[in-house]
């Protein structure tokens, strides 16, 4: 059986059904306050050699599992009957399993792994990127994560290159474009910077996906933060604007600011009306908004721009109009996993009436503060 390949931890939530493969080792910043992700790991490039080698490993797998099928008599297709034969057997390896869920889901998308692969020399990035593309002519779609600093220290002719060897789209985390806000968080850019380097990957014809952080300017500076960045992503247009909402559990350093009260926290109310403003601020655009991060208290804050806007301030006028209870159930409902939109509170009426008995019964105990506590928990579990 072919031998597996290297994983990191993380993709963004759109490539959940991506080949994972891994070009650099966590993130050359690794400073920014609000993120858990690789504090304490220690970045490293890895060489083209080795990274040639995981992409071999990955394509002599994806053989194995189609002779597999064969053999099952599946004609070579790697459907249900195929992966409850994978996964029901421990001597097949996670990367085994990796690469036939990959198989399974037949996207053939494949996301370069970890934060910024941006950092790696150009003539390094296109000599893996053709090397993929000739293994696995397949492939649809190939994505990585960038930051805007290492981008904007490539030139356009380098970035144009990189397209061209196979790399169709890069995810940013923007975050914010106040610099205020960036500057408090550590994120290590300005929304000038920003700006370039988005600017930049637009013209090299890649698309771009930009991360807004919502909530990340606390209760101090949310208005700025929602304009801010508003203004920067009006200046790019990307392709694509994700919003991933700010949570703080105690393993980030944000946390410490959060004890000592130098940093409030946003309601969800206060996100609500955030996410209105910085919608409303979004100008002269194209992009595809989407809030397809299980963080996010409004699923449904999605469209393109322009045409979709009123109807995405509709969606958050709506939660604003709720009588207090009802948004109190839709929150909880929400980070339980049960609702994805306000609609779904008059849909399941049981759902709805096992959600109102669990709350009033937190409320009995331990008051409010108790079932925003229980919120706080559910919604942390996905961190
Ligand atoms: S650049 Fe990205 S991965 Fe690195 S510390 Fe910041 S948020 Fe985390």
């Amino acid at each position: 059986m072919a031998v597996g390949f290297e994983q990191g931890p993380i993709r963004p939530p759109s490539e959940a059904k991506s080949l994972l493969l891994r070009l650099t080792r966590n993130c050359p910043w690794n400073q920014c306050l609000f993120c858990p992700v690789y504090k304490k790991q220690k970045f490293s490039l890895r060489t083209v050699e080795e990274i040639k080698e995981d992409i071999q490993k990955a394509r002599d797998i994806a053989d194995d599992v189609k002779a597999l099928s064969w053999r099952l008599g599946r004609s070579g297709v790697v459907d249900q009957e195929v992966i409850r034969h994978i996964f029901s057997d421990s001597a097949y390896s996670e990367s085994f399993k990796s690469v036939a869920a990959w198989l399974y889901y037949g996207e053939g998308s494949c996301f370069l792994q970890d934060a910024d692969n941006m950092v790696m020399k150009t003539r390094d990035l296109v000599e893996v990127l053709r090397f993929l593309r000739e293994k696995f002519p397949e492939i649809t779609r190939v994505t990585t994560y960038g930051r805007s600093r290492t981008i904007v220290r490539k030139s356009v002719e380098s970035m144009k290159e990189i397209h061209e060897a196979g790399l169709d789209r890069i995810h940013i985390g923007m975050e914010s474009g106040c610099d205020t806000v960036l500057k408090m968080v550590k994120k290590g850019v300005t929304g000038k910077q920003h700006i370039e380097a988005g600017r930049k990957v637009m013209e090299a014809g890649i698309e771009l996906s930009e991360y807004i952080m919502p909530g990340l300017g606390g209760q101090a500076l949310w208005k700025e933060h929602a304009v801010d960045s508003a203004r920067v992503l009006n200046a790019i247009n990307p392709h694509f604007i994700r919003l991933r909402s700010l949570r703080v559990p105690d393993r980030v350093p944000l946390h410490a600011k959060l004890k000592d009260g130098s940093f409030l926290m946003q309601t969800d109310d206060m996100l609500a009306e955030e996410i209105k403003l910085f919608i409303e601020h979004l100008e002269g655009i194209t992009s595809t908004v989407t809030s397809d991060h299980i963080m996010n208290l409004l699923e449904e804050v999605s469209g393109t721009l322009p045409g979709d806007k009123e109807k995405m301030l509709r969606v958050i006028e709506k939660y604003q109009a709720l009588p207090d209870t009802e948004r109190l159930i839709y929150r909880v409902g929400r980070r339980g996993g049960a609702y994805a939109s306000t609609d779904d509170l008059e849909r399941d009426p049981v759902t709805y009436g096992k959600i109102k008995n669990l709350v009033d019964d937190i409320v009995e105990r331990e008051g409010m503060e108790g079932v925003e506590r229980f919120i706080t928990e559910m919604v942390d579990r996905y961190i």
